[in-house]
């Protein structure tokens, strides 16, 4: 049949195999438009960071998560569920990554210099293919030279996947940036298949709960399991361990009671753009009470 006669397409020096299909056609019409509409969104800066609060125990603003945005002039705000996935695979993730590392860092540098902010700590996610880049390390180590970013600053979120794709590589990246002053959260944490061991050996300062555990523990007994066994494994490695996801008081009280310190979640405040979470901190610097 026509329609589902193979082609070939070569695309950025790969070979692709597709079958012909009109449905399937579509789809990747509309991936190739997306890919050029962000190759013009980077020109353009139509990204932005939107900002969440992370808390401690109680309920004192400690550090924002920073995350991306875009700002597309015909669909409107677009989550980057919806675009980072194909920035990963044309590639995009790095220039978008870069850029979103120098604006973690300027608005890093702008929080140190007002009073308000000034101890803040900002976490950045990095994506797997951005990490893996030979330049990653000179690229995080210029954002922080040029914006002249206070040691212990910064954390970058990487996954288990990404660490476990080549954990020595990843060690040796992590120590060269761990030098710099630059700190490392698991993001998802729980999630993957790390074994207990090689957790002791990565130098990381931060687990960070996934969220899937938070919003089930109140309801499966087994969820809170988990939570309690990551937050108990933390605090016995001196590691610092960070709830993500928290929606509701009572998910707050019951971290707070399994020693959990640190939280995140829409219970203390919603990713919001900067101008807001700002004022959200002027005009009250304790996001629950
Ligand atoms: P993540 O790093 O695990 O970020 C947490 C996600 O959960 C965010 O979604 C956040 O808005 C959402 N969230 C926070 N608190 C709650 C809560 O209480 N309840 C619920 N239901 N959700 C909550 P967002 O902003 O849509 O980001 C999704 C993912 O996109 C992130 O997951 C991260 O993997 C990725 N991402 C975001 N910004 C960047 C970036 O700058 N670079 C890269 N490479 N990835 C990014
Ligand atoms: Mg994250
Ligand atoms: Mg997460
Ligand atoms: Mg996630």
């Amino acid at each position: 049949r026509a329609d589902t006669a193979m082609y070939q397409a070569k695309r950025s020096g790969r070979n692709t195999l597709y079958f012909y299909d009109p449905a399937m056609q579509a789809v990747l019409e509309a991936r190739l438009q997306m890919e050029t509409d962000l190759r013009l969104a980077l020109e353009e800066k139509q990204f932005c960071l939107y900002y969440q609060p992370q808390v401690d125990n109680e309920g004192n603003v400690v550090g924002a998560e920073a995350l991306i945005r875009w700002m597309c002039p015909t669909k409107g705000l677009i989550p980057p569920g919806d675009f980072i996935p194909l920035a990963e695979e044309a590639g995009l993730i790095v220039p978008i990554g870069n850029w979103v590392l120098n604006a973690a860092c300027r608005k890093l540098k702008a929080w140190e210099n007002s009073a308000l902010t000034s101890r803040l700590q900002l976490a950045v996610n990095v994506s797997a293919r951005q990490f893996h880049q030979d330049d990653f390390v000179r690229q995080v180590l210029d954002a922080i030279a040029t914006n002249n970013v206070r040691r212990g600053s910064l954390k970058l979120e990487l996954t288990e996947s990404l660490i476990l794709d080549n954990v020595d590589s990843a060690v040796e990246k992590m120590n060269a940036l761990g030098d710099a002053g630059v700190r490392f959260s698991m993001d998802d944490f729980g999630t993957g298949y790390s074994s207990l061991s090689y957790l002791t050996q990565l130098p990381l300062h931060q687990l960070k709960i996934d969220q899937s555990f938070v919003h089930k523990m109140l309801d499966r007994s087994v969820n809170a399991v988990i939570v309690q066994t990551i937050i108990g494994m933390a605090n016995n490695l001196e590691i610092e361990v960070i709830a993500e996801g928290v929606e509701t008081m009572e998910q707050f009280r019951f971290l707070k009671d399994l020693g959990c310190p640190l939280f995140q979640g829409y219970h203390f405040g919603k990713p919001v753009p900067e101008k807001e979470f700002e004022k959200a901190l002027s005009s009250s610097p304790r996001a629950t009470s």
